[in-house]
């Protein structure tokens, strides 16, 4: 699984690749798509997608990683309300 933020303020305050040698981890940058992808090989740390972003919720995803995003919890929380 990835992380999955559904608004740009989560996207914000998230941090890729952070382990305890680099605690601020890296920040997200808001041209690129929000879904944090495995480094690969050895590492056990994952860095942001490099895909440009404009799909899935709040537009924060790449068409790829849009796809594999659960809708937005707010829709269901709308209809609980009633
Ligand atoms: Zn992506």
């Amino acid at each position: 699984m990835f992380h999955e933020p559904h608004t740009i303020e989560e996207a914000r305050s998230f941090r890729y690749r952070k382990w305890a040698g680099s605690p601020s981890g890296t920040a997200y940058n808001e041209r690129h798509c929000a879904a944090s992808v495995a480094d690969g090989g050895r590492s056990v740390l994952s860095h942001q997608c490099s895909n440009r972003n404009g799909y899935g919720p709040a537009g924060l995803y790449c068409k790829t990683h849009a796809k594999m995003v659960k809708p937005t919890p707010e829709a269901k929380e709308e209809k609980c309300s009633d």
